[in-house]
């Protein structure tokens, strides 16, 4: 790692786990240790200056999550609000759980993790950090690293290179680095991408903008439904416990999510034809559902994205907006030319089109001086990886909402943590075994099942999953909320010393 011109280097403190990230994954873990290992001491290192990962550094007109709080809020904190909550509401209620949890010291904010570095003969990882606000580079060392970076870059959006993009004479603006001042009032804009992102956008700047055009190669799965629950809805006035409302609307939640996938593998033709009702039945019978808003992949090949009380259909029968569903050929000096011809005049073009996958939070990472090829891991339940000693990464799922595995997989590491301490150990590695030898090795997710375009485009450089448990990464919630409290600690793959 180059160090930066006259910066001097700080050695710092030693944790028993350091966490990294302040997101809902790294708040969560911080959860789980103060309440199940509460001894251990730790500390959450952010880049930022803020906790919120995700819902921090968004901030573009009427960012909401896509799923439901009930199951993208923590299993231990209710949630008590509308199903589908704004950035803000999301980070008070991770404001709350800091403040009522005590988590608020254990935070390091604008310290960026640069180099870990990982010692057998010491069982210490020992990080370099570059220390944002002293401008100097310090060391910290741990036993256990905590990987809650999430999975992409925030400081760097993904924007393609499309021909004539230099001659447009406009503004370009990603939704991941909105500009504060950014004024859209009766200005023609066109968004490009199918993604939540452009249907979030679409309906929260309509009102304001002359038009709004939204531009898509190919469509997205979405689901129009009230922002509101039924059932909690019902239990709320009846005086039960808010804790008692979040777990059942959770578990009802779960329960109907899990037969929608059973039914978009055995029958997907009739979740596809009740995700299309919902669209018609606001867009109207002689709108062309089935050229803008019929993908042709599979529902659940990605997380479905939840429209609000449908705003983006009213937005578009209203007239505000409207979708175009073709490639483009060029930007112009005022617009985009696209490959059937049409002219898309614009004022402001927004590229909704992704992000660029960080893999281990852009961390140069040894292993006994050897630099990690992340790539050649394997991933032991799709959360720790073999030859890499203590480390956890929590990947969330792609289908259901992130948070319900960041969960699970804090309540193994504590689980591990305390048995190691059993054990009288401090070293743990995921290993392959001999029988795994002729394992065939696959990609770290199923393409075929699960592919969203920030994932397929670097899949290379992400670890591999096996064809056999413990190596396999299934993606599914309904296996995990059973197996992974149950996974036995003294494992074969797992190595203790
Ligand atoms: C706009 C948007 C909406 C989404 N909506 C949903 C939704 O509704 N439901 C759902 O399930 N998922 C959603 N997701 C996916 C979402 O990212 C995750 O659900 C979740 O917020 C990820 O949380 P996290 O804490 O794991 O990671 P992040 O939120 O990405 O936070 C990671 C943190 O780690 C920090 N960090 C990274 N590298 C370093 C380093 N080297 N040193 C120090 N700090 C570092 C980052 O600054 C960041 O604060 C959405 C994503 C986006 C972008």
């Amino acid at each position: 790692m180059n160090q930066p011109k006259n910066m001097s280097t700080r050695d710092g403190e030693h944790f028993d786990v350091l966490i990294v990230g302040a997101g809902i994954s790294g708040i969560g873990g911080a959860y789980h240790l103060k309440n199940d290992c509460p001894d251990k001491t730790f500390a959450i290192l952010e880049t930022m200056d803020g906790f919120g990962g995700t819902w921090k550094t968004h901030t573009y007109p009427g960012i909401r999550s896509d799923s439901d709080l009930y199951t993208f809020g923590y299993s231990f904190k209710p949630w008590i609000g509308p199903p589908i909550a704004t950035a803000a509401e999301i980070l008070t209620y991770m404001g709350e759980v800091i403040e009522e949890n005590d988590i608020s010291s254990h935070i390091r904010y604008c310290h960026t993790i640069k180099t870990a570095k990982w010692s057998t003969e010491d069982k210490l990882w020992t990080l370099t950090i570059h220390d944002l606000d002293a401008d100097q580079l310090i060391t910290m060392t741990c036993g256990f690293l905590w990987m809650c970076q999430g999975y992409y870059r925030h400081t760097d959006p993904y924007t393609p290179d499309w021909p004539g993009m230099d001659r447009f004479q406009g503004t370009i603006v990603h939704p991941q680095e909105w500009p504060d001042d950014l004024d859209y009032t009766d200005k023609k804009v066109v968004v490009i991408g199918s993604g939540a992102t452009a249907a979030t956008l679409i309906p929260a700047m309509a009102e304001k903008t002359s038009h709004v055009t939204m531009l898509q190669r190919s469509p997205t799965f979405f689901v129009a439904r009230p922002n509101s629950n039924e059932l909690a809805d019902t239990l709320r006035p009846l005086d039960i416990p808010d804790e008692w409302i979040h777990e059942i609307v959770r578990k009802k939640i779960l329960f109907d999510q899990e037969q929608i996938v059973q039914l978009s593998f055995s029958h997907p033709e009739l979740i596809r034809e009740e995700l299309y009702k919902g669209i018609r039945d606001i867009l109207g019978e002689d709108y062309d559902v089935s050229e803008h808003f019929e993908p042709a992949y599979r529902p659940w090949q990605q997380r479905i994205a939840l429209i609000p009380d449908g705003d983006l259909f009213h937005s578009i029968a209203a007239g505000d907006a409207s979708v175009v569903t073709d490639e483009i050929a060029t930007f112009t000096e005022s617009g985009i030319e696209t490959s059937a011809g049409k002219i898309l005049d614009a004022d402001i073009i927004v590229t909704a089109t992704g992000f660029d996958l960080s893999v281990l939070g852009d961390i140069n990472f040894t292993i006994d001086e050897e630099p990690l090829d992340f790539s050649q891991a394997v991933g032991y339940r799709g959360m720790m990886f073999s030859g890499i000693p203590n480390m956890v990464w929590v990947f969330g799922y792609f289908r259901a909402s992130w948070t319900l595995r960041a969960d699970l997989i804090a309540g193994y590491v504590c689980r591990l943590l305390r048995h190691m301490d059993d054990m009288g150990v401090h070293m743990v590695t995921p290993t392959l075994m001999t029988e795994d030898n002729d394992m065939e090795l696959l990609p770290w997710v199923d393409p075929e099942n699960f592919n969203p375009g920030y994932l397929m485009r670097s899949i290379h450089l992400m670890p591999k999953q096996g064809t056999v448990d413990p190596w396999r990464h299934t993606q599914d919630y309904w296996t995990d909320k059973d197996e992974l409290p149950a996974i036995a600690l003294d494992d074969d793959a797992l190595r203790y010393r």
